[in-house]
């Protein structure tokens, strides 16, 4: 995939530390799914509609099969 001149990006960065250290984003995807409401599983302490911010880059690591 292509990087920028100035390297990889906040969102890149992310996607490749969910990807290495956080069991990669199906995991992620189990914990933060939606509900019959609309609302993020995972995200119940404050009320988010899904896809969370979480659940986005585990979308994005996900369409991305990993990074590299
Ligand atoms: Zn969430």
């Amino acid at each position: 995939m292509a990087e920028s001149p100035t390297g990889p990006s906040a969102v890149e960065v992310a996607i490749r530390f969910m990807t290495e250290q956080n069991g990669g984003p199906e995991r992620v995807l189990r914990i933060h799914r939606r509900l019959a409401d609309g609302r993020c599983r995972g995200c119940l302490t404050t009320v988010t509609t899904w896809p969370c911010p979480v659940a986005r880059l585990a979308l994005r690591a996900r369409a991305h099969g990993g990074v590299d």
